[in-house]
């Protein structure tokens, strides 16, 4: 059902301080990791990079006390995980990498891979960062359908498997890690390909479960008991619409200074090319 109001109705989703908390973080995170020098970014600079990327949107109806409380949170978060990775740090060989794979059947899964981190010996892992404050076990991470299909991914794209694929907890700074061969990518596949006819069929049976009371949808899901207070579809839809056009906006300066590069680099036809 929730698949059904994401990615077919296509109701806006609210921005809630955890959402906004959780893309700073990531934003911050990426930038540390996506670096051309061997050497890690300081830890002030890494500050600073959260500063530049802060997203305030989900804190709109907070106090400027409890703002705060959220920004010092994430400067902690930051600072541990530099202090913990600074020592091995060797920078992503790609992050918010995008894969779009064709399983066969009209099913396709795209999405983005958070970092791909050589290993040093011409191997790589695979991580993806959570923001969740409490770590999942090995066993659940062995059975993530989301770094299954990672893996699927990596083939897809370098033609070979990660030696290691992991989900890291930044908030306890817990990277729970898993050999590639613990990973059953083909019951992945099959897992996409069922839910796939399902959709298909136009099955969005509700799942209700422990989460319910997070979800974005839940004040207009059927299945949901809890408070009943009604989702205001347009503000939402203009506060999402707001906080994606300062994306957009920050990517087009990026694909700016890149063409810019290309440009100075290849040649304007190089750009023509790439179309
Ligand atoms: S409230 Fe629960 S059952 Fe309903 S869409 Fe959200 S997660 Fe699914």
């Amino acid at each position: 059902m929730k698949y059904k109001y994401q990615a077919v109705d296509k109701l806006p989703t609210p921005p809630t301080p955890h959402l906004s908390w959780g893309s700073s973080l990531h934003a911050a995170l990426e930038w540390f990791w996506d670096r051309k020098l061997p050497e890690p970014p300081s830890a002030d600079e890494l500050a600073a990079a959260l500063y530049d990327r802060w997203d305030d949107t989900g804190f709109a109806d907070m106090s400027r006390q409890d703002k705060i409380g959220w920004y010092r949170h994430a400067q902690d978060v930051l600072r541990r995980h530099q202090a913990q990775h600074a020592p091995s740090y060797r920078p992503a060989a790609a992050v918010e990498q995008w894969f779009d794979v064709d399983l066969g059947d009209r099913v396709r899964v795209r999405g983005f891979i958070d970092g791909v981190m050589p290993t040093g010996d011409g191997g790589f892992g695979i991580v993806d960062w959570k923001t969740n404050r409490r770590a999942k076990t090995r066993a659940q991470v062995e059975t993530s359908l989301q770094l299954a299909l990672y893996a699927l991914a990596a083939r897809d794209l370098w033609g070979r498997d990660p030696d290691w694929v992991a989900l890291e907890f930044v908030v306890p700074g817990i990277r729970v890690e898993v050999p590639i061969e613990r990973i059953d990518v083909d019951a992945a596949v099959a897992e996409v390909h069922r839910v796939a006819a399902a959709i298909r069929a136009g099955r969005f049976s509700p799942t209700p479960n422990r989460l319910c009371g997070w979800c974005d949808f839940r004040d207009i899901c059927p299945a949901f008991e809890g408070d009943d207070g009604a989702t205001d579809v347009p503000g939402t839809a203009l506060v999402e619409l707001q906080r994606l056009r300062r994306r957009q906006e920050r990517d087009a300066q990026r694909i700016a200074e890149l063409e810019q590069i290309v440009r100075d680099r290849l040649g304007e036809q190089a750009l023509v090319e790439l179309g």
